[in-house]
């Protein structure tokens, strides 16, 4: 025996009472699966950790660029350093005397100073630019972290709210099977027939005279069948399915 919604089901309830209970569990699963197939969804989209990852990739490179920009133009220093530090020792070591030679040297001397002092500034616009490089990896670091941090969390919840929809699902199924054990055949194929015809929804309540599925009025005495539980009812104007509480 399964209680359902605090009806007892079992295999000598009225057919009436079997459908509209066959439609509440069955409404229930069509949900759980709309849901289950959403989340499959979610968790197939996987475009905001792809983006965080392609900007993380593209602020990686330009800080790698800016750095290698960094040292090519130290490198240049150390080059020109070197020259003009040997330059000066050639200047000063008194072997060269010819004053054409000591004036070539000395002119020489002084371009590579100007040179030097010329990368020295492109040097520190070189290092600005690094540093600002490195504040922007920084905050796309941390936006990557968040967004990875923030999708394992909306994973964790979407598969264990899949598992839960699951175990419901089978559950309802068994409750299903007890509610069809009080349906014959045909009333089963109309019931489907029209599950098929109305999105799911097969049998509709009647209130204050109405079919809630159309909204058309429902005579008094389809109503007064429909309240008797022996026979099925059906609504004139939709052909669905008709239950009075
Ligand atoms: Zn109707």
């Amino acid at each position: 025996m399964i209680i359902h919604w605090g009806v007892i089901i079992d295999a000598t309830m009225s057919t009436v009472v079997s459908i509209y209970i066959l439609q509440q569990i069955d409404t229930k699963i069509d949900r759980n699966n709309e849901r289950i197939r959403r989340i499959e969804i979610i968790l197939a989209d996987r475009r905001v950790v792809e983006q965080a990852s392609e900007d993380l990739d593209k602020a990686t490179d330009t800080m790698r660029s800016a750095s290698q920009e960094c040292t090519a133009v130290q490198g240049e220093i150390d080059i020109v350093t070197s020259k003009h530090e040997s330059g000066e020792k050639r200047l000063y070591s008194g072997t060269v005397t010819n004053p054409k030679e000591l004036k070539d040297l000395q002119d020489q001397g002084d371009a590579l100073t100007r040179r030097i002092m010329e990368l020295e500034d492109k040097k520190l616009n070189a290092m600005i630019v690094e540093e600002d490089c490195k504040d922007a990896l920084e905050e796309v670091v941390r936006q990557y972290d968040t967004v990875v941090d923030e999708r394992g969390v909306l994973q964790e919840e979407l598969r264990l709210e899949s598992k839960s929809l699951s175990n419901d699902t089978v559950k309802l199924a068994a409750e299903r099977e007890v509610a069809l054990n009080s349906i014959p055949v045909e009333v089963l194929g109309n019931y489907n027939n029209a599950r098929t015809k109305y999105r799911g929804v097969a049998v509709v309540l009647v209130n204050d005279g109405m079919c809630s599925g159309c909204g058309m009025g429902v005579s008094t005495a389809s109503i007064q069948a429909a309240r008797g539980g022996d026979t099925m009812v059906n609504c004139d104007n939709c052909n669905r399915f008709l239950y009075v509480k």
